[in-house]
């Protein structure tokens, strides 16, 4: 008897072997935790904070890090997590990703956007399943895993869950960036959000464009409708309107020919049009109006000359020949093209940087090839990180994904999602056991 209760006691324990180390079964969990998160509805403008704060901070307790909770502005909480490392006088590393999500139109999708619904093929269909919610849970399950194995880092790893990035990031990563609390982190690299790739390659970006939002206004005399005369406002605004269009088809031919990738070059595109005189019912037809107005989001490379490009704008695009009015000021907004020592706002992806071989060196050892490194068309929170001078990575791993951030169903396949893991496993643990450095480091702080 005692014999076979041994026997079925050590067949027990096989047995739990099997399907508690079998790799299907800890893949399950680690979708699962995925799309706990996924679930959480954290669109803007009323985005649940409090249960992303709160899932986020039980992620870290079961990792045993050190975590807090940040406010920056009130109900906007930034979770920072600590792995600390043996090192602590080495630059600390830094992994962000933001917590909120763009609105949806449920009606639109084939399956609810806080669903996260997995389908037969493997598809999980979230709003924030490509944009950014897969990278900051690949971070956690990376660091679980290099935890299990045993590793130790030599410099801090830091994670910062950040609010607001989709309206801006101006109460997260940008106050963020501005406190004593990260200045305290001694931050060598930032690991920011990238885009999905078409391909098998990885995208990486070194630096975004910064937008430049232009208002141009034409003035001119009045007149009756039927009258032909020069230096009307609409007439002065349609000769603006298209030289604008001259050279924004100049630039997308640039794009189109294959000699520039789209965030090379400077996009123009108009916003909003405001002209005509007003009444009951809609506008008075006879009447030429004395304003007329243009808004134009324009995109620009930090690698641009900015002062040609103002250049155009006064000389061709708001001419005070033609009666136009814009001066450099009155931009809605004009993101400066260099960082706060004056160099354009880029992150070197040569020699010069040690972070960017470590990266490309880590993504091959998984198994994954990065694509040549380009700039991110649109902005993200890693532009307040390089704005301080500091190297700011945008990758997001998903290879042979569509683009669909921001889109109606919006997915991430589970297989890209694992082996995303699987990177940023290698680029953690490459960055984080990286010392040969500190030499550099040290010598560029005495500077
Ligand atoms: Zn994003």
């Amino acid at each position: 008897m005692r014999n076979r209760h041994r026997l079925l006691h050590i067949c027990f324990v096989f047995y739990q072997l099997i399907i508690f180390s079998s790799p299907a079964k800890s893949d399950d969990s680690i979708i699962e935790r995925f799309r706990a998160y996924l679930q959480i509805d954290t669109s803007q403008p009323n985005p649940d904070y409090t249960n992303a704060s709160k899932f986020i901070l039980a992620q870290a307790e079961a990792l045993s890090l050190e975590s807090q909770t940040l406010e920056f502005a009130k109900n906007k909480p930034l979770i920072l997590l600590k792995w600390p490392g043996s090192n602590p006088q080495l630059p600390s590393i830094l992994l962000n990703s933001h917590t909120d999500v763009v609105p949806s139109e449920p009606s639109k999708w084939s399956h609810h956007p806080f669903g996260a619904h997995l389908d037969s093929q493997g598809n999980i269909f979230a709003r924030g399943s490509q944009d950014m919610k897969c990278v900051g849970m690949q971070y956690l399950e990376a660091i679980r895993r290099l935890k299990a194995s045993g590793f130790q880092p030599v410099r801090s790893v830091y994670l910062s869950f950040v609010p607001d990035e989709e309206i801006g990031g101006h109460d997260g990563a940008e106050k963020f960036a501005d406190s004593h609390v990260f200045n305290s982190l001694n931050v060598g690299i930032v690991l920011d959000e990238g885009l999905a790739s078409t391909t098998e390659d990885y995208r990486a970006f070194y630096a975004e464009r910064c937008p430049w939002w232009l208002v141009i206004k034409a003035r001119g005399a009045p007149g009756h409708g039927a009258k032909l005369y020069d230096n009307s406002a609409m007439e002065n605004l349609f000769k603006s309107i298209e030289s604008v269009r001259r050279f924004r088809a100049s630039q997308f031919d640039l794009v189109k020919a294959g000699l520039k990738a789209e965030g090379e070059v400077v996009s123009v595109n108009m916003a909003f049009l405001k002209a005509g005189t007003p009444s009951p019912n809609g506008f008075v037809m006879n009447l030429q109006p004395s304003e007329a107005e243009a808004g134009f989001d324009i995109r620009v490379p930090p690698t641009t000359d900015a002062e040609s490009l103002e250049r155009r704008i006064v000389e061709e695009w708001a001419p005070a020949s033609r009666n136009m009015t814009f001066e450099l000021g009155q931009f809605k907004q004009r993101a400066s093209l260099h960082d706060k020592f004056g160099r354009p706002i880029l992150t070197a992806t040569d020699s010069s940087n040690p972070w960017w071989n470590l990266l490309e060196e880590a993504v091959r050892k998984a198994n994954g090839k990065l694509g040549k490194p380009e700039i991110f068309p649109a902005s993200t929170d890693a532009r307040y990180f390089r704005e301080r001078g500091l190297p700011a990575i945008g990758f997001s791993p998903m290879a042979n994904t569509p683009i669909l951030l921001h889109d109606h169903n919006e997915f991430l396949n589970q297989a890209e999602y694992l082996k995303g893991i699987d990177i940023y496993e290698s680029i953690i643990k490459a960055y984080a056991s990286y010392v040969q450095h500190s030499k550099d480091e040290a010598s560029r702080d005495e500077l």
